[in-house]
């Protein structure tokens, strides 16, 4: 028998905004525990909540990027569960009226193009967390309750792993270039639950499973063909896949079940009572279309026909936003769009592969690195002293100038000691002198380098190079 994957995806993302999605509290990750708290995000008898517009402007940015439907009326209505995570005892998202709703994300498998559909994308806030002590004892955290999520539900349109990353990663690029999630897996701030199914090829979809916990692409990837095996076992062996959510465990790389699955009557959803409708008219569309931020490929297309960086140059840049936005400081900095690619795709990477630092990690100073570019590009420091003093930036963030002159870094233009320092070296490599001089080109090179060290590597090579020229011949 011939199966096939079937699979659909949940993805909770986590947005960018500064305080929470009802109340004025903050939204950052992190922060002491139960420090980010209030009446409202935790419900307490009386509060009310208030819906804070920003979620509503990223929303509306990632549905016109996504070709989505944009609800001119949109609800808010109340999930009812107990948990302890969650003060309220119940969280409040969309359930009969989300605010976006088709749309379509285009992936690229070695070259040919996939849309995989969407079904909706809905607000929800986020619960708070559970910290299990390894004593026995769990301890609560409520700073993340409140905090705004997009819940974006794609239709089953997926056989693979491979392109359940593909799209995730696009999906990624595109929320970090709308500067609306970080999306940082780590952090939880991008979280996918994965619905998995198998079928015969062709015929009707299987029942489905959905499995939770997937807190990186390489956990996602291994789940998804874990669970395709097990179903696949099952069937063949005559039985019959139950419906249930699926805890993935890496650390074995086992998923065991957490609970039946419900449906939404178990939840009690009804309308939020304390909220209003959400309307959007077509002129607050418009508006945020007319602002909507630049993209990964019109960066591209742009650093390529402004810039005129290469292809490559572009593509390496563009492949995460933290580069980009560094790329552009460096190169508002220092006025010089090529050299600052050159810095990009040349040193930084190197510096970046050599420290293992991920492009979300990169914390580097721009305007620093934008003065070296400056100094180089006028000639006040050669390569050498370029490079040597990027990787004291990018490793120990020192002043630049500073590094420069504690170091003798500047390059010398005194003629009288690329002279003195020329006669010299002539006078101790008298046969590559006489080699030159018969003849032999290659020792005109040996003999710049040694009169290059004898000036500790700061020397304008042009200025050596012609000093020796007029003494040699
Ligand atoms: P529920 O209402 O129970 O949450 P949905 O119909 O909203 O279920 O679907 C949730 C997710 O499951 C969607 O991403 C959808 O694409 C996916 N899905 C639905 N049916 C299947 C199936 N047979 N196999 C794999 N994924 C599925
Ligand atoms: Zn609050
Ligand atoms: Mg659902």
């Amino acid at each position: 028998m011939k199966w096939e994957t079937v699979i659909g995806l949940e993805v909770h993302t986590e947005l960018l905004t500064e305080s929470k999605i009802f109340c004025g509290c903050s939204a950052k990750f992190g922060g002491e525990p139960n420090t980010r708290l209030c009446p409202i995000c935790t419900a307490m008898p009386g509060s009310l909540p208030v819906l804070n517009k920003r979620v509503l402007e990223y929303a509306m940015r990632l549905g016109i990027v996504l070709g989505c439907t944009i609800s001119k009326s949109s609800k808010f209505d109340r999930k009812n569960y107990f948990y302890p995570d969650l003060p309220k005892a119940y969280q409040i998202s969309q359930l009969y009226a989300p605010i976006l709703r088709g749309g379509q994300l285009e992936i690229d498998l070695d070259g040919q193009k996939k849309a995989v559909r969407l079904r909706e994308i809905h607000i929800e806030e986020d619960a708070g967390k559970l910290l299990h002590s390894g004593f026995g004892e769990t301890h609560m955290d409520f700073n993340r309750c409140g905090v705004p999520l997009l819940e974006i539900v794609s239709e089953p349109d997926f056989s693979s792993g491979d392109e359940v990353l593909l799209y995730l990663e696009k999906l990624r690029e595109i929320l970090l270039y709308l500067g609306i999630s970080d999306c940082k897996m780590q952090e939880g701030s991008l979280r996918a639950d994965v619905n998995i199914s198998v079928r015969q090829i062709g015929g009707e979809l299987g029942v489905r499973t959905e499995m939770k916990n997937l807190n990186s692409f390489k956990a996602i990837s291994r789940a998804i063909e874990y669970e395709a095996d097990r179903q696949i076992g099952i069937l063949e062996s005559g039985g019959k896949i139950a419906q249930e959510t699926l805890r993935w465990d890496d650390d074995i790389g086992e998923s065991y079940s957490m609970r039946s699955k419900e449906n939404a009557q178990d939840y009690r959803y009804f309308p939020e009572p304390d909220l209003l409708p959400i309307n959007i008219s077509e002129e607050w569309i418009s508006e945020i279309r007319k602002d909507l931020p630049e993209l990964a490929h019109q960066k591209r297309e742009r650093y390529i026909s402004e810039y005129k960086l290469s292809e490559f140059e572009a593509s390496v840049i563009t492949g995460h936003k933290n580069i980009s936005d560094l790329y552009e400081n460096i190169s508002a900095h220092s006025n010089a769009p090529l050299e600052s690619a050159r810095l990009i795709t040349g040193e930084v990477m190197r510096l970046m592969n050599q420290t293992n630092t991920l492009p979300e990690e990169l914390s580097v100073d721009a305007q620093k690195l934008g003065t070296l570019v400056t100094l180089v590009t006028d000639g006040k420091i050669n390569r050498g002293a370029y490079k040597q003093a990027v990787e004291a930036v990018f490793t120990e963030d020192v002043d630049p100038e500073d590094y420069i002159s504690k170091n003798g870094l500047m390059m010398q233009n005194d003629s009288a000691a690329v002279k003195e320092a020329v006669s010299v070296i002539m006078a101790e490599q008298a046969s590559a002198v006489s080699d030159y001089r018969s003849g032999k080109e290659k020792a005109f090179g040996f003999l710049m380098g040694q009169v290059m060290k004898k000036l500790g590597g700061t020397a304008n090579p042009e200025a050596v190079k012609e000093m020796l020229k007029k003494e040699l011949s």
